[in-house]
């Protein structure tokens, strides 16, 4: 069966396909992710040091309005889940957090990229998800040592992006944003939520073909989950049931992976999230990457971008046996020691 993805009207044909035809589109997507990339899954230790927000979007549940108890690790806890993350053989780690503009924030963050860098020899990949920053800002960073950035751009229409934020927040901003990373030399990550309200199939196939065109170096790209304390909430019965949002988030992941061979991918906590198959399909499928949260279990719970968030109170090490058999369940390998950097599109 041929799969074109040339054009906005293929893409959402695609993105509809359900059953048989479904299952053979992500055995297509699933061939050109081995041809291309092998069964290597590499891994990337999520460490979600703070919830603290300055912003408000519509959708997240640690937006600056929520009543969610507020943390922030200390530099030292950081610096403990990077070194286990660096024994644990993980090419790299991801650092995450609420989004702060201060001068205080950029320097905390510049000084424990540089301290991570030393205890690692420079061997552990630093992966930065810290929202929109001035071009100053991310320069500190990448000069401290950071090699990669994800910044989703959530969907690539302005109408819909006015939508789900507030007036404040600017589409423009964040599509600068992406462009500011690339300059100052980072690998770049982006992606969307699918699922939304107000978001139909062709915006999805849009939004697939602006990666494309964006030529982002990694996708992390999941289902938007409901948060009961958002504005958002309001507008829970104007989404598709969880088991379409399943059937196009799989599919927008295999679609992506046709239009993309290369790039790195991940298996979300959101696919796995709304479905316990979730991640391991997503790997299956079109995945190269997973994120363990090695978060400290006290503060996870509070990391709550929205409802019934997985791996919340499970132990470390629950965490990564469970990641360990989800990547062999679906047939493929635990890179270890690999920083895993793509190939690129540029
Ligand atoms: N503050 C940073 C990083 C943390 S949020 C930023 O916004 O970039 C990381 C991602 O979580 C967001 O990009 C968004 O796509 C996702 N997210 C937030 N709320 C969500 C929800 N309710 N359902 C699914 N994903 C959500
Ligand atoms: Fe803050 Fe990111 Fe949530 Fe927006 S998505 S409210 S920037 S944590």
């Amino acid at each position: 069966m041929e799969f074109p993805v040339d054009t906005e009207m293929d893409v959402t044909r695609l993105l509809s396909l359900r059953g048989k035809e479904a299952a053979a589109l992500r055995e297509a997507a699933h061939q050109t992710k081995i041809r291309h990339l092998g069964d290597k899954v590499y891994l990337r230790g999520l460490i979600e040091f703070s919830n603290i927000c300055t912003k408000n979007c519509h959708y997240c549940g640690i937006r600056r309005d929520s009543a969610v108890p507020r943390y922030s690790m200390r530099p030292d806890e950081v610096l403990q889940a990077a070194d286990f993350a660096y024994k644990q053989g993980f090419g790299s780690i991801v650092l995450q957090s609420g989004e702060r503009r201060s001068e205080a924030f950029t320097s905390l963050i510049e000084q424990l990229v540089k301290e991570i860098m030393h205890r690692s020899h420079g061997e552990l990949g630093i992966t930065l998800s810290l929202g929109e920053q001035s071009m100053e800002t991310y320069a500190r960073w990448k000069a401290a040592g950071a090699l990669r950035y994800l910044l989703r751009i959530e969907t690539s229409s302005p109408v819909l992006y006015a939508r789900l934020h507030p007036a404040d927040h600017r589409f423009e901003e964040r599509a600068d944003c992406l462009r500011r990373l690339r300059e100052t030399g980072y690998l770049v990550g982006s992606g969307i939520m699918t699922g939304l309200p107000f978001q139909s199939t062709g915006q999805v196939a849009r939004d697939l073909l602006f990666l494309r065109d964006m030529h982002v170096d990694m996708v992390g790209m999941g289902p938007y989950l409901e948060h009961e304390q958002t504005p958002l909430w309001a507008f829970r019965h104007q989404i598709p049931s969880r088991e379409e949002r399943y059937e196009t988030g799989l599919n927008a992941l295999a679609v992506l992976r046709l239009l993309m061979p290369h790039i790195n991918m991940a298996a979300t906590t959101a696919m796995g999230t709304l479905h316990p198959d979730g991640r391991k399909e997503a790997l299956y499928t079109a995945a190269n990457v997973i994120m363990p949260n090695i978060t400290p279990v006290v503060h996870r719970k509070d990391y709550s971008l929205y409802d019934n968030k997985i791996c919340i109170s499970e132990p470390l090490q629950d965490t990564l046996e469970n990641i360990t058999r989800t990547i062999e369940a679906a047939g493929c390998t635990v890179a270890l020691g690999e920083q895993g950097n793509p190939r690129g599109t540029r």
